[in-house]
């Protein structure tokens, strides 16, 4: 169970994976990732990352922009669908998610009703079904969406959001569950610890429980309390002794 992205002017996906590799010691079941570039591509596999690396090795991934995950299933079985990254119904945004969404279930049949169906037996499939349901009834920028729509679960979460209509972004939140921002010149990484992103930076932020980040090539954009007050990042130096 890990979180990496990047954003940035070098191809996410060799990033993605070396980061992966970086947290296997937190084990897991499968791994993916979502690459931005005219639209997501999503490669997932169960298994190692090795074995997402053979799965995508024929394929494109050109992009980046891009997130991945490393999965250790709670709700819904180890296998390539459930695995990591999860697409909106409408195939516009991916996201990946460490922890569990407890109310999924009462989420789940809510959004059934207004016409969602689901592919996968995931928690984490219902939270990117919400984020969009709320982004196009309200016409909302990602990370509003995104912090709207977490003002309505319940649980433990570190997630990180790409949008293939706003793809310069990455929006990553936090509660209860750790995030690390890394901090380049016009690039940034996210990490479920700094093992990641050490090799390219030094300056990180650590997102703090109930934050929103909003990321892209130009800066941390914003970093915002569940209840929409601004914060001020606090950038600290990683001493490597
Ligand atoms: N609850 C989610 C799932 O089962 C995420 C698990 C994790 O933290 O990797 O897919």
């Amino acid at each position: 169970c890990g979180i990496v992205a990047y954003v940035g002017p070098r191809e996410a996906y060799p990033i993605l994976v070396k980061g992966l590799h970086r947290l296997e010691y937190r084990g897991y079941d499968s791994a993916g990732v979502a690459i931005l570039d005219d639209d997501i591509q999503v490669y997932k596999k169960k298994g190692k990352v090795s074995d997402l690396e053979d799965h995508v090795s024929e394929k494109k991934h050109r992009g980046h922009v891009g997130i991945g995950h490393t999965r250790w299933a709670t709700h819904g079985a180890p296998n390539d669908i459930n695995a990591h990254p999860h697409v909106s119904g409408n195939g516009r945004l991916a996201l990946v998610h460490n922890g569990i969404i407890e109310n999924y279930g009462l989420l789940k049949t809510a959004l059934e009703k207004v016409g969602h169906t689901f592919e996968t037996e995931t928690d984490t499939e219902v939270l990117v079904h919400l984020i969009e349901e709320i982004q196009s009834r309200e016409s909302l920028p990602l990370e509003e969406a995104v912090r709207v729509a977490l003002t309505r679960v319940v649980g433990a979460y570190a997630i990180a959001v790409v949008d293939r209509d706003e793809p310069e972004k990455i929006v990553a939140a936090r509660k209860a569950s750790p995030l690390v921002i890394g901090v380049g010149e016009n690039e940034f990484f996210l990490g479920s610890d700094a093992t990641p992103i050490i090799e390219y930076t030094r300056k990180v932020v650590y997102l703090n429980d109930e934050e929103i980040a909003l990321i892209s090539k130009d800066g941390i954009l914003s970093i915002k309390t569940m209840g929409n007050e601004e914060q001020h990042p606090a950038i600290q130096e990683l001493d490597m002794k």
